[in-house]
């Protein structure tokens, strides 16, 4: 190792001394009895740094505990002194620029977290990997920078080591002066405020200075003040390294037998203590010594002495080096399958936030899907409707103007032809009256089928007439009382009744609006067919009203011939019949004028058997309004 090198290490190791008091024991026990993760964070960062140069494995597990406890706690001092801890193992593992990489994270939580005895630090280590990595400038400047930081913070122990950083600088520029200088500021101030571990280590810079410059003289004194104050300590580092540095001098003064006791009881000194450094120093010197005394044979065994050290620290730290490298890949492995472990919870929580997400919308756009849906469903709905609506209307007032069309073209044939039938009429009858008997037997039945298909034709012309002008003259409906009605059938129909012997029974009737003559064709079609297709020895007819909770019901019953069921619907239809004009008259035009009727008051018709084999008209008036 070179010995700018183990100047900073030293220069480290006492810097921890001073730091670090607390034995490897005590922060054991603490570990164990730390009740709180923030005291455990803390002992564990102690204990890291305790550990860094003895047991690095250690150190760096509980390092980075520390770390990661600080990072749960969001603890940002608790962050960066960890981060600084784990920069010390590294750099105690000689590799710079992972120290580095943690110095500077450590250095940039400072500087937030504005915590200026950390930030003097950070530059402080920073400027040490600079300088071990050789980049001189760079080094001082962050020595410096630390330097005055502890100049304002008053911080002698860092004061002293800053000058002492730096002098090392200017030493190994060959900037002598200043090195001097900075020395003796450092001497000054670990004087000034009795520092003496700090102003031993000083001394022995100063006086490997002042070796280097051949002034031994300086360099002597600096060594016996420094091997002094280290004495007076029992700081056995300050006393290996002044003893050393003195034996040098001692050689070069050919003071053999004092440098040699000397150098003998800093190898003691410094195996009993591990100062491996030490110890190689002290090979070295004895190697010197021997050789300058021309004992080439004890030069030689120290120097193997040497050279068998250095291999094996060599090795040593080769050895620990790459079982650092494989824990620290190790852990590497480890934080990157957490952060993957976490990334794919991250991943699975966005997953279902976005399935709940997608869920939730397709939700919501299935609803809205729905109720477009719906609504286009209702407009397409309403749309065909109204369109229905429109050509039922047309087509009602298509059927309108056809009806009304057959109805005067009816009217007008059964109108113009009954002037015809009026004069066959009447020839026929001037025939009769003059020429009868002259006719002969065969002539007069022709003439009484001609004068009998004539009166046939007229009666079917005035009912065919009838059926058209059924409403044509209604005008506003009336609230016709109905037992008035049943009275002008009952006269019309007096003959009828009085030639067939019929019973009328007509219980009390309701009022109902509508058209007074309308009602009673209505009533007398239905009374007169009752009569007429009727072979009772007695033909009864019963008329009654029929209360409904929406509508007058009337019914007209008989004790007639009855109507099949097969034709209870068509019977209602123009020219229907079910039996001969032979046997019952008539034109076949009766019911429909009837159905007419009613279809004009907004009611219905229609029949149903009788107990007694009869037939039961019913005819319904809606109440108006309901
Ligand atoms: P018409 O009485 O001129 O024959 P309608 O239209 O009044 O014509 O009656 C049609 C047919 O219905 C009748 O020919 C008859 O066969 C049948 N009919 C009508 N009323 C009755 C009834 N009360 N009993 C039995 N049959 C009837």
């Amino acid at each position: 190792m070179k010995r700018g090198a183990c100047f900073i290490l030293l220069v480290m190791i006492w810097t921890v001394g001073y730091v670090q008091n607390t034995s490897l024991d005590e922060l054991e026990k603490a570990l164990l009895n730390a009740s709180t993760q923030t005291e455990r964070m803390s002992v564990l960062k102690e204990l890291a740094f305790l550990l860094k140069n003895d047991d690095r494995e250690k150190a760096m597990s509980y390092a980075r505990e520390s770390l990661y406890l600080a990072r749960r706690l969001d603890d940002q001092y608790g962050i960066a002194e960890a981060h600084h801890t784990l920069g010390m193992i590294y750099r105690y593992q000689n590799m710079y620029d992972e120290a580095l990489d943690h110095f500077l994270q450590a250095l940039k939580i400072r500087e937030e977290i504005q915590d200026e005895v950390g930030l003097a630090r950070s530059y402080n280590n920073i400027g040490q990997i600079s300088d071990l990595q050789g980049n001189l400038s760079e080094a001082l400047g962050y020595y410096e920078k630390s330097l005055m930081l502890r100049l304002q913070n008053k911080d002698s122990v860092g004061i002293i080591y800053s000058y002492i950083s730096i002098g090392e600088v200017f030493e190994k520029q060959g900037d002598f002066e200043q090195a001097i200088s900075s020395y003796a500021d450092a001497l000054i101030i670990a004087n000034a405020k009795n520092e003496l571990k700090g102003e031993a280590f000083a001394h022995a810079k100063m006086g490997d200075l002042f070796f280097r410059m051949k002034m031994y003289e300086n360099a002597e004194m600096h060594y016996r003040k420094g091997l002094d104050q280290s004495t007076s300590l029992d700081d056995k580092n300050g006393i290996v390294l002044n003893q050393t540095g003195l034996a040098t001098v001692l050689t070069h003064h050919g003071q053999y037998p004092e440098a040699q006791a000397m150098l003998e009881e800093s190898l003691v000194i410094s195996r009993e203590n591990g100062f491996k450094e030490r110890t190689l120093d002290a090979y070295a010197a004895l190697t010197r010594v021997y050789s300058d005394q021309e004992n080439y044979e004890r030069a030689y065994e120290y120097q193997n002495q040497y050279t068998n050290l250095k291999d094996s620290i060599f090795n040593q730290l080769k050895s620990e080096s790459l079982a650092a490298i494989r824990a620290r890949h190790e852990l590497e492995k480890k934080e990157n399958e957490i952060l993957e472990l976490r990334r794919r919870q991250q991943i699975d929580q966005l997953r279902n936030i976005s399935l709940w997400g997608l869920f939730a919308g397709l939700l919501l756009l299935g609803g809205l899907a729905i109720v477009i849906y719906r609504y286009r469903i209702q407009a397409r709905n309403n749309l065909l409707l109204s369109q229905q609506k429109e050509k039922i209307i047309a087509k009602n007032r298509q059927l309108e103007v056809s009806n009304q069309e057959l109805e005067d073209f009816a009217y007008a044939v059964s109108h113009d032809l009954k002037q015809p039938l009026r004069t066959i009429g009447s020839y026929s009858g001037l025939i009769k009256q003059r020429y009868f008997y002259k006719l002969g037997e065969e002539g007069q039945e022709y003439l009484e089928l001609i004068t009998g298909g004539v009166t046939q034709l007229h009666n079917l012309l005035s009912d065919l007439l009838t059926y058209s002008n059924v409403g044509s003259n209604s005008g506003q409906p009336q609230m016709i009382h109905l037992d008035e009605v049943m009275q002008s059938v009952k006269y019309n129909l007096a003959q009828q009744i009085s030639e067939s012997g019929a019973e009328l029974t007509i219980n009390p009737m309701p009022a109902v609006p509508g058209n007074y003559s309308a009602l009673v064709q209505l009533f007398q079609n239905l009374i007169s067919n009752g009569i007429k297709f009727n072979e009772s020895p007695v033909p009864r007819i019963l008329i009654s009203y029929i209360p409904r909770s929406n509508a007058h019901c009337i019914m007209v019953r008989d004790n007639g011939i009855g109507i099949p069921e097969e034709f209870r619907e068509k019977i209602f239809k123009a020219f229907q019949r079910l039996h001969t004009r032979e046997k019952y008259a008539g034109s076949g035009i009766g019911l429909a004028i009837s159905m007419k009727v009613v279809k004009q008051h907004g009611g219905r018709i229609w029949v149903s058997e009788a107990e007694d084999g009869g037939s039961i008209f019913w005819v319904e008036f809606p109440f108006k309004g309901k």
